[in-house]
């Protein structure tokens, strides 16, 4: 029986990542006795010093409300608000997406004391959670299966460098330089990460990101970059036919519960982590939760995916253009986006008639009818030559590499798709 590790009646969970931790807190303060097992040797091992994006507009709720609603300290992490971003269109033109409001909130992934990572480990601990990292256990053993990614789907690629560039961050929609996706800069107190996500698998991946490093340099001249690792890793896009299964509750990223378009999960992995804890502890049903809370908006994402998989820069521009204009009309560009994320009638039918086409079944799943997007194979505009510039940036990254700098994907399962 799930769970069952030993006969004892303590919960344990497969994985001390967001979604894990998340569901360890809550039931630990319900009187719990929770274990959780990670392979790794920390809580954010797996990103060790990525910014990520915590996104403020797929839905009506504010996410740090959410989090303080169900008894997260936001205190015990660091988190940077942007109320502007540069949304950097495919022909280059550079444009500004703003709002009153809070469009991300980035936060920081590893075992530095102020990741989100080490915050919610925390909390979980506090609350009365026995963590143990390098710890390998069984996935019929646990109740709650919180260990992110297992097949690949899409990946992303940066490097993290020392800048005394102002707090920045900058969006861009280019097919060349993120083929199928975008690419990113993010730059928080003197630290910095541009980063490329490829939603189609390459050959030497490594281009795409000194090319859009390139990119970034050529166009915002006082970033000074002082390179001092690169980051990155897989994402895993499933849709499931049960969330619960034989007793086991799969969560974040383990559940696919994830924004397929754009690979936002980090709301989704603390969130389904909640509603299983929930659920263990009688306050919800998690199988129903999952589809009343997340999946509209994940099916919602699988549609735009497929959308985006058939469009190129002349859509880019398209929709850099329809975005500036609706923020013009309305003052506020987080409603242009955000409606892009929030379900519709077309959207669901366009998800019916897609997904047979667009997942494929995993046989390992353990009966929980997995369907996962598969990583999509490159196009022949996906085969180009660096430019001197971006080669010149391969050879600097090598150099430091030499020096002993490290590359935080080298230990990620998946390893064929990696930059050398
Ligand atoms: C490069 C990159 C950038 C991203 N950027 C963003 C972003 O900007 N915004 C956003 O919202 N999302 C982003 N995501 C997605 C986000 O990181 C994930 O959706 C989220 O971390 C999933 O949380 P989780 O708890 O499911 O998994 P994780 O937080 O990854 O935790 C899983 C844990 O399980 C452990 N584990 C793995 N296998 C086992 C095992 N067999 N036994 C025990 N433990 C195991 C791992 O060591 C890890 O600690 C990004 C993802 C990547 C790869």
């Amino acid at each position: 029986m799930a769970g069952d590790m030993g006969a004892d009646s303590a919960i344990h969970i497969m994985g001390a990542g967001l979604s894990g931790l998340a569901a360890a807190t809550v039931l630990a303060k319900a009187g719990k006795e929770v274990h959780v097992h990670d392979i790794r040797e920390d809580s954010g091992a797996r990103f060790d010093g990525d910014f990520q994006a915590l996104e403020n507009w797929s839905m009506g709720v504010d996410f740090f409300d959410q989090l303080k609603e169900w008894g997260f300290d936001l205190s015990e992490f660091k988190a940077t608000e942007f109320d502007v971003v540069d949304l950097i269109h495919p022909d280059d033109v550079i444009t500004q997406a703003t709002t009153p409001s809070v469009a991300y909130r980035i936060v920081e992934r590893g075992t530095s004391d102020h990741t989100i990572d080490q915050g919610f480990k925390r909390q979980a601990l506090a609350a009365g959670a026995q963590i143990h990292y390098k710890s390998r256990v069984k996935e019929e053993d646990c109740t709650i299966i919180a260990c992110g990614p297992k097949g690949t789907s899409a990946v992303a690629y940066g490097e993290i460098f020392k800048t005394d560039h102002p707090n920045h961050i900058g969006f861009q929609l280019n097919d060349k330089l993120a083929p199928g996706s975008y690419s990113y800069l993010i730059i928080i107190d003197g630290v910095g990460l541009i980063c490329t996500c490829l939603w189609r698998k390459q050959k030497k991946s490594d281009r795409f990101l000194n090319e859009t490093i390139a990119w970034y340099e050529a166009h915002y001249p006082n970033l000074n970059r002082i390179p001092i690792k690169r980051v990155g890793g897989k994402g895993d896009f499933t849709i499931n036919s049960n969330y619960k299964q034989d007793g086991r509750y799969y969560v974040g990223e383990s559940g696919g519960l994830q924004d397929f378009m754009w690979g936002f999960g980090m709301r989704m992995a603390v969130w389904s982590g909640v509603l299983a804890a929930n659920d263990i502890i009688g306050k919800g049903d998690y199988e129903a939760d999952v589809r009343k809370h997340l999946m509209p908006y994940v099916r919602t994402s699988v549609s735009n995916r497929w959308l985006m998989n058939r469009v190129g820069d002349g859509m880019f521009k398209r929709m850099c253009n329809a975005w500036m204009k609706d923020q013009k009309k309305r003052g506020d560009g987080l409603l242009w986006i955000g409606k892009l994320f929030r379900p519709t009638f077309f959207k669901s039918i366009l998800y019916r008639l897609v997904t047979p086409f667009m997942l494929v079944k995993d046989p390992k799943s353990m009966g929980r009818g997995v369907r996962r997007m598969p990583f999509r194979k490159a196009l022949k505009r996906d085969v180009w030559e660096q430019s001197p510039e971006a080669v010149a940036i391969g050879e600097q990254w090598n150099e430091v590499r030499r020096k002993g700098a490290k590359v935080s994907f080298a230990k990620d399962a998946e390893t064929d798709n990696k930059p050398q």
